[in-house]
């Protein structure tokens, strides 16, 4: 069986689930975008996702991404999907044109500041609990404000929106609160500041049928996409 078929056959029934959850949700698609969640995936199938038309991928470590990304057309866009240290932030900015996890104010201007040595404006999203589980990046839905104080002053940053990682359920009900959570929380904000927050990234292979309802903007999807994989770089960093 040819993998190439293989990926386009999981890319096209991805999106016409994409599409009907946003039918359902009164909503077009020309708001969703599907970032491919590559972590684990090997050069030789990024080579087929981008063959089929994918164009941005979205990595969650720095390392990996590094050893990719020179591997793929210059025309392809890296988002940055997973916790962010502070010490990755230059290559970070480097590397990445959204990075979705801006968690704490101390990485907020770190990366500002290297965004300003790169002479770049670096788009992010904020990363917010909002399922309240412990061992969950983001910051607490209570602390979001004052974030995005802190991150509206910055010059080298552009505030996007808002990301969340939803605690698996089996019982997408139960999931769904969260994202209603988030895009409450993103309306709200948008009024107390005055500003547009348009992308909500929420929604992954498991829950992005419901992320999509509750108005998800960008889904970050690994495994329907890519079947399950092994690291192919198990350094953490
Ligand atoms: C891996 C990952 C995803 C994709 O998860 P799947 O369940 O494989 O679709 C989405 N978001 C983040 C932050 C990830 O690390």
């Amino acid at each position: 069986m040819d993998s190439t078929t293989d990926l386009q056959d999981r890319l096209k029934l991805l999106w016409q689930s994409i599409e009907s959850s946003a039918t359902k949700a009164g909503r077009g698609t020309a708001s969703i975008r599907l970032i491919p969640a590559s972590k684990g995936v090997t050069p030789e199938v990024l080579s087929q996702a981008y063959e089929i038309g994918l164009r941005v991928f979205g990595e969650n470590r720095v390392q990996e991404a590094r050893e990719k990304q020179p591997l793929l057309p210059a025309d392809t866009e890296w988002h940055f999907i997973g916790g962010l240290q502070r010490n990755k932030a230059r290559e970070a900015v480097r590397l990445f044109s959204l990075i979705h996890s801006v968690d704490t104010p101390e990485l907020a201007q770190e990366l500002d500041r290297r965004a300003g040595q790169a002479v770049k404006v670096q788009s992010v999203l904020i990363e917010v609990n909002v399922g309240g589980e412990t061992t969950k990046h983001g910051t607490e839905p209570e602390d979001a404000g004052s974030l995005i104080e802190t991150v509206l002053k910055l010059k080298h940053l552009d505030l996007k929106g808002f990301m969340t990682v939803a605690p698996y359920e089996e019982d997408l009900e139960k999931v769904r609160p969260c994202f209603t959570r988030l895009r409450n929380l993103r309306d709200e904000m948008e009024t107390r500041y005055g500003v547009s927050l348009p992308e909500l990234s929420m929604g992954m292979s498991h829950d992005y049928q419901v992320a999509i309802e509750e108005g998800a903007t960008l889904v970050r999807i690994g495994t329907a996409l890519f079947g399950s994989r092994k690291p192919v770089f198990p350094l953490a960093d």
